[in-house]
């Protein structure tokens, strides 16, 4: 295969070209959320504008159109992820996805004193629906603990398996480390543990090609927006006998086959978890979005990202007074950072009047802040359509802001 052509590539993100602040737009926030390609932004037009209908409602043409387009991109997201379409549930995104999780699948199951493992990466997605059905059930959240350069302890976690656990809720790369954990390996350890395990798959998807059906987990959420999809989309792959043996979430339209009122019959899985008018056309797109990064090949957009986060790496090690989260040897192209002398917040203001688009927070990670004993980190998260003279320009960024702050 010849090799993608990066600088093509980038103009296909209409809004990349903008300027802010007078400046030519930095990009450095797609672990927060995704550009869109014109593919997807089009393809979720082209919806409005010809085909638009409620799907597997109407009889007439537009309703068959729409039906067809929205389960045409579950087959095209299950193809993506290598699952069954059939075990694919589209959702609005990994919170939802993981709520599903937690309240039609854990609470029936769990007990009091049970044991749910999550580790200390976690974003808040995977550890308040966690608290929420441990209150209700009365069972017990124990931490997974990591070393300080971000890796999960491996051996403590084997010792927490062994002793019992239920459920384990790990994530897949962590969206303020980068760290790429293992999966395959825990999985197969919780596994000979008897203990089920729910993989947020948010940052991995997007980053390197994920063959789902063998990582051995129970569960994978996924978020279609930070995978180059619209907002509000996203799904949640499960082992066909769960899926088999859980109850509704929600109900509403769609998820049944009768309602009587002495008795409702529910559809059959997916669609049972699907309750009420979807995203079509944002499914739409997200169908566009994997056509699209399909196009250009998941190997070669984690060669290129690699590519960069070495690049970045050594140039942000160079800055004089940067401290970085995160140094695990797997590691996806999410940069945390401290600059001495400057707080978070007032570099990332500082760097947006440079055109700059860096996040700095708690990334949706306090457990894992309160590890590193810090309220905030800024965060550069890099995609395939970066430059190195975009690292570049935030070097030279931070650089300015710390002459101003002296
Ligand atoms: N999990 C991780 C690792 C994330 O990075 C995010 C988003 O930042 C989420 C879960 C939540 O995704 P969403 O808000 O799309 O449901």
């Amino acid at each position: 295969m010849s090799k993608p052509d990066w600088t093509a590539i980038r103009a296909d993100f209409p809004l990349l070209s903008r300027q802010v602040h007078g400046k030519p737009l930095v990009y450095l926030d797609s672990a927060n959320t995704a550009q869109k390609p014109a593919a997807v932004i089009e393809a979720v037009d082209d919806f409005y504008r010809r085909h638009n209908a409620n799907v597997s409602r109407a009889v007439h043409a537009l309703g068959t159109e729409a039906t067809e387009a929205y389960e045409g991109a579950r087959g095209k997201l299950a193809r993506f992820l290598n699952v069954q379409p059939d075990d694919l549930v589209l959702c609005s995104g990994t919170t939802l996805a993981i709520n599903l999780v937690a309240y039609s699948f854990a609470l029936p199951r769990l007990q009091r004193g049970d044991v749910i493992l999550v580790s200390r990466m976690e974003h808040h997605a995977n550890i308040v629906p966690w608290q929420l059905i441990a209150q209700r059930c009365g069972a017990r959240i124990e931490a997974v603990e990591i070393s300080p350069e971000g890796v999960i302890d491996i051996e403590a976690l084997d010792r927490q398996l062994a002793a019992g656990a239920k459920l384990l809720a790990l994530t897949h790369v962590s969206n303020v480390l980068g760290t790429i954990n293992p999966v395959r390996e825990i999985c197969a350890r919780a596994r000979r543990n008897g203990v089920f395990t729910v993989i947020d798959g948010s940052q991995a998807v997007p980053h390197q090609p994920v063959d789902v059906a063998s990582l051995g987990c129970d569960f994978y959420a996924f978020t279609g927006h930070k995978l180059c999809g619209p907002t509000g989309t996203g799904g949640l792959w499960a082992r066909r006998e769960h899926w088999q043996s859980m109850p509704p979430f929600l109900g509403g339209g769609e998820m049944i086959k009768e309602v009587r009122f002495d008795g409702t019959v529910f559809n059959d899985p997916p669609h049972k978890f699907e309750a009420g008018t979807p995203n079509i056309a944002g499914f739409i797109g997200l169908g566009a979005a994997v056509d699209y990064l399909s196009g250009i090949g998941m190997p070669a957009i984690a060669e290129r990202e690699a590519a960069l986060l070495r690049y970045a790496t050594g140039k942000l090690s160079e800055v004089p007074g940067l401290k970085l989260f995160g140094t695990a040897p797997d590691k996806a192209a999410i940069l945390s950072f401290l600059v001495e002398g400057a707080h978070a917040h007032d570099l990332a203001t500082l760097l947006d009047l440079e055109g700059i688009a860096m996040r700095s927070g708690h990334h949706c990670a306090h457990p894992l802040m309160q590890f590193y004993g810090v309220p905030a980190t800024c965060r550069a998260s890099l995609a395939f359509w970066n430059t190195e003279a975009e690292v570049d320009a935030l070097v030279a960024g931070i650089a300015k802001v710390r002459r101003m702050l002296a």
